[in-house]
Parts: C-alpha cells; structure tokens; sequence
C-alpha cells in the first residue's frame, strides 16, 4: 500500500491550491474527489453554447486572485461597470455612482447623496479591522443617517457577502470586499471551469495523484495521529497528513469522535449561506442599459455577465449569447418555486420581453455560497489544524480567519500547507 505525505478531501479549489502547494513543497500528494469532476462549487456547465457557472461567480482583487497570479494562471475576463440601479417598490432608479445619475436619480435626497459622495470617497481608504467585531447591521445603523443611503449599503453589503443575515455578518469583512469590489471584480471567460482546468494541470504537472469518483468515508487516527483514509468500498489509503476541504458537517461525520474535537465546535457554529440562482441566455438585452440592479426593498441581485465593458465584453457563450444573472438571497427558510417565481418577475422588470429572447436557462433553488462566514456569534475561526487529531488540517470557504467565499478556500488552503510544512512565513511560489 502506497503511502501519502499529503491526502486531501475535496477536489474544489481549496482542495487543488491545497495540493499545488503541498506538491510543491515536495511532498507525495493526493486528492481524493466524489465526483467524477473535480472545481466543486466552481465547475461550468455548457448548455446550448452558453457557460453557465453554478450561479454568477466573479472574482474579487484579494486572496485568491493574488495566488492564482502568483501560480501564473491567465485569469481572462472582463470587469463589469460599476454603474447600477437600485429596484425600489418596482421601479429602476439609477444609483448615483457618477456625476450624472448624482444629479438625475430621485433615490436619494441631497443629504443623501452627499452622505454616499463621502462614503464612496472615504470606503477605499478605511481600516476596516475596527469593525469586525460588530455586525453589518449595527455598522449601516451607526454610521449611515439617510434611511434609503441605509437601504442602498444594506443591498451592496448583501451582494458582497451574499448573505440576508446583517445581524449576524461581521462588517469588517463585508466593508473589505466592498472595497475590493468598488475596484473592480473580474467574470471569468468561458466561467471557473477554466479556472479549475488551469489548477489541476498545475496540480498533476507537479506530480499531485488526482482520483475522482471516490467517495472518503472516513478519516481514521490513534493515539491523536490522524493514520489513513477509509474510502467507500473499503479502499484504504495511508496518509501521515489529511487536509479535509469538505463542508464542516461532513468533515465532523468523517472522522470518528469529532464531537471531542474542535471539528464539533466549528460544525455547531456554521451558519450556511445560500441562494437560489436564475442564469439566462438571451438572444439580446431589451433594455441595453438595465446591467447591474440591486434589489432595496427585496433580497434580489441581477447582473449581465456579458456586458460590453472595456476593453471587451467577458465570453460567456460561443456565439454572443448574451448572458443575465439573478439571486435571491435566502433566509433559514425556502421555496423553490417561489423564489423562481419571484425572480423571473424581476426579470420582467428590468428586461422586458425577456422570454422572446431566451435562448437557454439555468435555474438552481438552493445553493450553498458558503458553509459559514466570519459572524458575530463565532466561538473559533476554523483551522488550520485540528489540535486534537495530530497531521489533520482543514480548509474551505467555511475556514476563514476574515475572508470570504473562495478567498478563504485559498487563503485556508495556504494556511493548512503552511503549518504542515512548519513554515511560519505565508507560502510563497
Ligand atoms: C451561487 C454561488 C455563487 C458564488 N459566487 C462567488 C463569487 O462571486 N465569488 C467568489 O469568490 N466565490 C463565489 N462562490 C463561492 C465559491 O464557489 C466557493 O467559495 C468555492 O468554489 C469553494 O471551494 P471549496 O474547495 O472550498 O469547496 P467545494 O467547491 O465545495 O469543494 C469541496 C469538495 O469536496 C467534495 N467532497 C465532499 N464530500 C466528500 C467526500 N466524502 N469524499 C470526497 N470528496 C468529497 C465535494 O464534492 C467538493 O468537490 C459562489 C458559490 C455559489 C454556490
């Protein structure tokens, strides 16, 4: 039986940085996948010519752009503008983001106005660590007088941290990736799955052993030393290391009395965060200008993934189909075919028509964005090891120390290498 310096579970992208920089530190590695495919939640289905990602994913300037850069990928892709609207009881009212829609738009009073001109000058420049410790909520309520500028940082805060929850969501973190978003975020050419493609060729160039189709179940140590893997159909694989990527509910079922771990306590605290997504691809945009719309008075976001930005529009269909983008952020409670329902009458607001054009769709009811974000009611940040369990690590969006969505995959991934290798400087390529 051969066995591994480095196992890892989950071939997403926490998985697959995990294993790149395992590998490259020299170490025989091994990734192990249920699914026949590996990305995970960043996979691209192509339908009818179009890419369709499991809901519009973009990638923000922080953590994982940084390494992916680091790792040489190519990272093609096109910055969305800036320029949006706000969807108020129905109605599409411009928010005021350029000097233009300052003067026009009748969102917001002057005061208002002038309160957002200061906050869009001062937001890039701010230490946002001062607010961690308090919830988005209580930041927009302290911080913001004007009650629909209040309605507007509710709706952008949402949408950088994809959560209905401002009571519970740090701010620190949400002000830090509205900030990377007010600098551009980048839709990636042809989806993630280029992405994904672009990792694992790192990962089996630098030797990493990648198999799909294998289902862990369960993660076996003594004497506190993590010692194999048990595979479904009782396949066993030695490992002197194990970094679980999985959710944290499935990393505390794999292995046997987490309860008496600290895998317990991150499983007790996680607080999912999903949405259901609405992906259609239309022949044209009725209303050219209609690209970006936060939802005010709802929890909907739409977004037209193929819009014709500079210096071009980003690919997301083979013939110039053109590709909008909807979520509904979901509470503790869900109804499939009401939050469609819903979204689709969003549709028929702000692009009108719409079902005249439409050439393909993608509708998801309920997805996982992430599996816990930095919240106000958390006892630990998860990982990088599990102190209890010698040589087993975790990593994954629900892994953060402050960052969010794929930025804590990898920013995680880096932090499980780092302590595996001893190193107590960041992993650099
Ligand atoms: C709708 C939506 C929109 C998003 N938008 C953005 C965005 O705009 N920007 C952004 O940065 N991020 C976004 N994300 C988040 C991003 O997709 C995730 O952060 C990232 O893909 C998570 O990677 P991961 O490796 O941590 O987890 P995953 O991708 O979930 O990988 C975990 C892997 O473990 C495997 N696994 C589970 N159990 C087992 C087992 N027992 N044995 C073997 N394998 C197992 C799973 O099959 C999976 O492949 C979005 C996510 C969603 C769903």
């Amino acid at each position: 039986m051969t066995k591994y310096e480095v196992a890892i579970v989950g071939g997403g992208i926490a998985g697959l940085m995990s294993s790149i920089y395992a590998a490259k530190a020299g170490k025989r590695t091994i990734v192990l996948e249920q699914q026949k495919l590996l990305g995970g939640r960043a996979i691209t289905n192509k339908k009818q010519g179009v890419y369709f990602n499991l809901g519009a994913h973009a990638l923000y300037k922080g953590e994982a752009y940084e390494a992916f850069r680091e790792l040489g990928l190519r990272l093609e892709g096109s910055s969305p503008s800036i320029d949006a609207y706000g969807m108020w009881k129905g109605q599409l009212l411009p928010i005021p983001t350029n000097t233009s829609s300052f003067f026009q738009t009748p969102l917001l009073s002057l005061g208002g106005k002038l309160e957002l001109a200061k906050w869009f000058m001062k937001i890039g420049k701010m230490d946002t660590s001062v607010w961690n410790q308090i919830s988005i909520r209580d930041w927009i309520e302290t911080q913001l007088y004007d009650p629909m500028l209040r309605n507007v940082f509710y709706a952008l805060l949402r949408t950088s941290t994809y959560l209905l929850a401002p009571e519970l969501h740090a701010a620190g973190p949400a002000l830090k990736q509205l900030q990377r978003a007010l600098k551009g975020v980048l839709y990636l050419d042809k989806g993630w799955g280029t992405l994904v493609e672009e990792l694992r060729q790192l990962a089996v160039q630098q030797g990493v052993e990648l198999v799909t189709g294998c289902k862990v179940a369960a993660v076996e140590h003594q004497d506190q030393k993590v010692h194999s893997i048990l595979c479904e159909g009782s396949n066993r694989i030695e490992a002197e290391n194990v970094i679980l990527t999985t959710p944290p509910s499935i990393s505390h079922k794999l292995v046997p009395y987490a309860d008496q771990t600290a895998l317990g306590t991150w499983n007790k605290q996680a607080i999912p965060a999903t949405v259901a997504c609405l992906d259609v691809g239309l022949r044209r945009l009725p209303i050219h200008e209609h690209q970006f719309i936060y939802g005010l008075d709802q929890p909907i976001f739409l977004t037209h993934q193929t819009r014709e930005g500079k210096p071009r529009p980003a690919i997301m269909s083979d013939d110039g189909t053109k590709l909008v983008s909807l979520f509904k952020y979901q509470g503790p409670q869900t109804d499939a075919a009401k939050d469609e329902d819903e979204l689709e009458q969003v549709l028929d607001v702000v692009q009108p028509g719409w079902r005249d054009e439409l050439v393909t769709k993608q509708f998801l009811p309920k997805m996982t964005v992430a599996h816990d974000f930095p919240h106000i009611k958390r006892i630990d940040n998860p990982g990088p090891t599990v102190p209890e369990i010698d040589g087993l690590y975790v990593a994954g969006d629900w892994a953060s120390h402050g960052e969010l969505v794929v930025d804590a995959s990898v920013a995680s991934a880096k932090r499980a290498v780092s302590h595996l290798l001893n190193t107590r400087e960041e992993i650099k390529i």
